[in-house]
């Protein structure tokens, strides 16, 4: 695997591999890499001739409050990651190689709509700084294929608008969430919990489980569904950032129309921010 670090070798890489008449697939991380980005490189290989994977921590989607100088970096064990799991080619770019001319001033891809609410209201110009960095990587790498997961599924939706609305010659793929044996999503925030904390942790996907089982025998009171919920969390000890039912096909309201839902959340675990979700399908039993 070929590991490159300037914007101009990534390009005389793919370039190369491009003439040789392969595809391009692409998955964008910040590292600090797990099963689930695994599983996303993977399926790149299956759908594309030359993987090429990116690991960023982009300073310009953290606020100023959040985790940007604790967040891990092990470059070397990602490294022996990409290359077991078929990864063709690294990009690990410097700061000040992705904003050579400063963040302040930096162009900026927004998505209005999709952007807005559950992450997008806690973390304010959070999905800014991925839709901005994410243009850029494509716009390096210019791949025929990307894939992202679904445990950011409010990204995944984002990404899907951004080059829909931008007519980026992308195809989007999105992956299901890789979870640990207990049920909680791998996430590189993980490592943040402590040991009493890890333990606790599961309860969140017991308790989207739980939700969505109650939605496919018929529940439709969602507002008092969420708010059962939200006990349950509370009384494990998460502090509950936002937990909501949404029509999965673009994040909108829930109607009598829609066919497929998801059920979203964000809790606090001491200092850890968990995220999750999950689909519920309610075309067989729809009102
Ligand atoms: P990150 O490194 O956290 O920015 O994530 C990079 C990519 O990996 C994103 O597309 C994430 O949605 C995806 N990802 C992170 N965790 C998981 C997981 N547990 N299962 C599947 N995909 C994941």
């Amino acid at each position: 695997m070929n590991v490159v670090k300037t914007v101009a070798d990534l390009r005389a890489a793919v370039t190369r591999a491009r003439g040789e008449g392969k595809r391009i697939g692409f998955v964008p991380t910040m590292g600090n890499l797990h099963a689930g980005h695994i599983a996303l490189i993977k399926k790149a290989g299956q759908r594309a001739d030359f993987v090429v994977a990116s690991i960023f921590v982009n300073p310009l989607q953290f606020g100023p409050n959040e985790d940007l100088a604790s967040y891990p970096r092990t470059l070397t064990a990602d490294q022996d990651k990409l290359f077991e799991a078929g990864c063709h080619l690294l990009f690990a770019p410097s700061v000040e190689e992705m904003y050579p001319h400063g963040q302040a001033l930096q162009t900026i891809v927004r998505v209005p709509g999709v952007s807005e609410g559950l992450c997008g209201g806690s973390r304010p110009g959070h999905f800014d700084g991925v839709s901005t960095v994410v243009s850029k990587l494509f716009n390096m790498v210019l791949p025929d294929l990307a894939v992202f997961g679904q445990k950011d599924f409010q990204q995944l939706a984002v990404i899907r608008t951004m080059v829909r609305d931008l007519n980026m010659p992308v195809q989007i793929i999105g992956e299901p969430i890789v979870r640990a044996e207990d049920g909680l999503a791998l996430s590189s925030r993980n490592g943040y919990l402590t040991t009493d904390e890890r333990t606790t942790a599961p309860v969140l996907h017991r308790t989207l489980q739980q939700l969505a089982d109650a939605i496919r025998n018929g529940e439709r009171d969602y507002s008092a569904l969420l708010a059962s919920g939200h006990q349950r969390l509370q009384a494990a000890g998460l502090r509950p950032d936002y937990l909501e039912v949404r029509d999965a096909l673009d994040l909108s309201p829930v109607t009598a129309d829609s066919r497929e839902l998801v059920i979203l959340a964000a809790a606090y675990l001491g200092k850890t921010r968990l995220l999750d979700n999950l689909l519920v399908d309610i075309s067989q039993k729809a009102s």
